[in-house]
């Protein structure tokens, strides 16, 4: 892709998008990890109409398109992201209550969500306590925890297309399964209605403290990480494997299997994205050494790993 189309394609939207639009954007700044190198252009959407003006402009010039959450499942490459990287804004985060559902922007944070519910005293998000994510992304994760995911909640999602179409997709024509949905590739969810249950505050509050109590014990949160990087095998949590491949502990640079729990990798510091590419890689080989299993990532690779670029 030649330079020129990205100059061009920048010109437009810092037309239309203001400072909302911004070329050469670090993206470790992004992401929970905080790892990765630049976006060719970052671009902030606060409106549809900015959403629109975004990808008729990614389209006119052939230009990839990666649109981001909270970057809480994400490992950016040191390379960045050869096209525009694109997040909800404003207008995406508005929430609503309606009886016992929330009706949501997917740029709302989980964690925002949760406190919402408990506000009006209902019940079923306690699970998402502690996960930095925004709708949008737990709705694509399919994200869970202690039994639960947002998938049993989902009434209905508002995509839109890269034609720049609106769909209203109810639950029924949503497959939820561990850790993915069946959404269209190139669509982009702005909103979602959730079902929840009228509950007894206290009742919520107490779980929720219950679960990021369990969550403050087993996980390391004082360092930037991704969350679990490999899905659970059917059988065995990927953090009993790893643990018993030996890894808990291993590090290549900054990049370090956390010693609290072993489907962790943290970074103590400056770590590189290929440090950790490198540490997931061999934790995979010992992985499938020792138990003949191969560990399948749940953090998404964006960007250019082993020479080979991955959009997705
Ligand atoms: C400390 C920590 C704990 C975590 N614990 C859990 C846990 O218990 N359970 C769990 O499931 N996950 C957990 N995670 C992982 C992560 O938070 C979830 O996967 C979360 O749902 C990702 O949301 P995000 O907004 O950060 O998405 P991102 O990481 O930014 O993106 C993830 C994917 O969603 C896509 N996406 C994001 N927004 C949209 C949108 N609006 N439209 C279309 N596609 C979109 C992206 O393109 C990408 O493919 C944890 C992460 C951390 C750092």
């Amino acid at each position: 892709m030649g330079n020129r189309y990205v100059n061009r394609a920048f010109a437009t939207l810092q037309k239309f998008l203001r400072e909302n639009a911004v070329k050469d954007k670090i993206l470790a700044k992004e992401t929970t990890m905080r790892v990765g190198g630049s976006a060719d252009i970052f671009a902030i959407a606060d409106s549809l109409g900015h959403l629109r003006i975004v990808l008729d402009t990614a389209k006119e010039w052939g230009i990839p398109l990666f649109v981001i959450g909270k970057g809480s499942n994400l490992l950016v490459s040191d390379s960045g992201f050869p096209g525009i990287v694109l997040r909800l804004g404003r207008d995406f985060m508005a929430k609503r209550i309606d009886g016992s559902k929330i009706h949501a922007g997917a740029a709302a944070t989980l964690p925002s969500l949760v406190q919402t519910a408990s506000r009006h005293s209902l019940g079923g998000l306690c699970f998402a306590v502690g996960i930095p994510g925004g709708l949008g992304g737990a709705l694509v994760m399919n994200a869970g925890a202690h039994g639960s995911c947002i998938g049993d909640m989902v009434e209905n999602a508002v995509v839109y297309s890269r034609n720049c179409e609106l769909k209203v997709l109810e639950k029924n024509q949503i497959k939820f399964e561990y850790r993915k949905a069946n959404f269209e590739k190139d669509d982009i969810i702005i909103a979602a209605t959730l079902a929840l249950d009228h509950a007894d505050t206290d009742l919520v509050k107490q779980q929720m403290e219950e679960y990021f109590t369990k969550r403050k014990n087993r996980q390391p949160l004082q360092l930037p990480n991704a969350g679990s990087v490999f899905r659970n095998p059917k059988d065995t949590p990927a953090g009993k494997l790893i643990e018993e491949a030996g890894c808990k502990g291993m590090s290549v640079g900054d990049a370090e299997v956390s010693t609290k729990h072993a489907n962790f990798i943290v970074n103590r510091g400056h770590a590189t994205a290929s440090e950790i590419y490198t540490l997931l890689r061999i934790v995979q080989k010992r992985v499938f050494e020792r138990h003949g299993v191969i560990l399948e990532p749940e953090i998404e690779l964006i960007g250019e790993f082993d020479g080979a670029l991955m959009l997705e």
